[in-house]
């Protein structure tokens, strides 16, 4: 059986040197706010290229502070694509901010520049304060047009690189581009923990100083909070197992690139559009996303081979039962989002995924569409 992803896999590779720290950790008596949680606070903050690193409790919270930090308030606009992880959306909602959603590029399914432009240019009452871009599927989403639209309406930019850990635009890692990135080390992502964890980044000491008492009941020294804050603290645990694992995302994020280039030239002539990586853009593939007509027959022609895709995702936030009443529609339609949640299938890909489970995947599409 070829599953989509295998975070075990991820567990066996150093089991060694997880074991090793669980127990150091255990030993300390120390399991929250501790050394591990400093260190490597500080070594992903220098992966990245970046002043300061806060670390959370998930993705959704890093997403929810980096707004709260930046001034986002209730009733506030926040645009965002309507083809996310649902996660993206519930964060602004959570907050009591207003979720504004617009359509996604066909190229590389991150949000759409024009439209939240032109959202922006026709949306004066709608007190929008933020956009968060998505870097959807481990691709960056288009900074340069989306920092310059940002600085033309004075309204802040947030990067939700929950999928994309090492991605870089121009040789700089995303994080770095907005006011905050957000980052999610939910298992199966390209850095995961065994367990729930998530990290803000940002340039800016202010920031820093807002997110660290947004992450611990408002206080602004232990007993004494300065405002409302949050209880959402990133354990001992996940951080000295992620800072076990962050030696290993480049060759990791590598690794997945290499996966991808054998299915691109693999699915070469076959009806299915392959991704594709924009210009200056380094793609770190959490996921392998094939568009074809036909995505429910060829589900179901692996499925029965023993190989398991996935769908990210099938149904677009606009249009889930719980958001749907919740949700704002900003400019010029969804016309992408919306044809392609039912053309899109995601092929396994992780790491330490064997090449003859990769040829074993494409020779399955080959044979669904009578070329074996
Ligand atoms: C995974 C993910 C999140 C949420 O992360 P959690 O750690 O599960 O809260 C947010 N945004 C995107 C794009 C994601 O893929």
């Amino acid at each position: 059986m070829i599953l989509p992803t295998d975070p075990k896999a991820s567990y066996l590779a150093q089991a060694q040197t997880f074991d090793r720290a669980f127990r150091e950790v255990m030993m300390s008596g120390l399991y929250i706010m501790g050394p591990k949680l400093r260190a490597f606070e500080e070594h992903f903050a220098s992966y990245l290229g970046v002043r300061h690193c806060v670390g959370v409790a998930s993705g959704t919270d890093a997403v929810q502070l980096a707004l709260r930090a930046c001034g986002v308030g209730e009733g506030d606009g926040v645009v965002t694509a309507a083809h996310t992880a649902v996660a993206t959306v519930s964060a602004i909602d959570w907050m009591g901010a207003r979720p504004i959603l617009v359509d996604i590029k066909e190229d590389t399914y991150t949000i759409s520049p024009e439209s939240v432009a032109e959202t922006l240019r026709r949306g004066q009452e709608r007190r929008i304060k933020a956009i968060v871009a998505v870097h959807l599927y481990g691709h960056p989403a288009d900074l340069t047009a989306l920092k310059h639209i940002a600085e033309e309406y004075g309204v802040a930019l947030i990067e939700d690189c929950a999928q994309a850990h090492g991605a870089t635009l121009g040789g700089r890692k995303l994080g770095v581009f907005g006011m905050c990135g957000a980052f999610s080390f939910y298992p199966t992502k390209n850095l995961g923990a065994f367990g729930d964890g998530g990290a803000v980044v940002t340039e800016d000491a202010v920031l820093d100083g807002k997110l660290r008492r947004l992450q611990q009941y408002g206080w602004r020294e232990r007993y004494i909070s300065d405002e409302i804050g949050y209880n959402s603290r990133l354990d001992e645990l996940q951080a000295a197992i992620l800072d076990c694992k962050l030696p290993t995302l480049d060759s990791g994020n590598e690794r997945r690139r290499s996966i991808a280039k054998l299915y691109t030239e693999g699915l070469a002539g076959l009806p299915i559009v392959t991704p594709t990586e924009g210009a200056g853009c380094r793609h770190v593939y959490h996921q392998y996303v094939i568009r074809l007509a036909d995505r429910e027959g060829l589900r179901h022609a692996l499925d029965t081979a023993g190989i398991k895709t996935s769908i990210l995702y099938p149904v677009p936030i606009h249009l889930q039962p719980g958001y749907r009443e919740r949700i704002t529609l900003g400019e010029e339609g969804m016309m992408v989002t919306e044809r392609i949640a039912s053309e899109i299938l995601c092929l396994p890909i992780y790491p330490e995924m064997s090449v003859r489970s990769v040829q074993q995947v494409i020779e399955g599409i080959q044979t669904f569409f009578g070329r074996k």
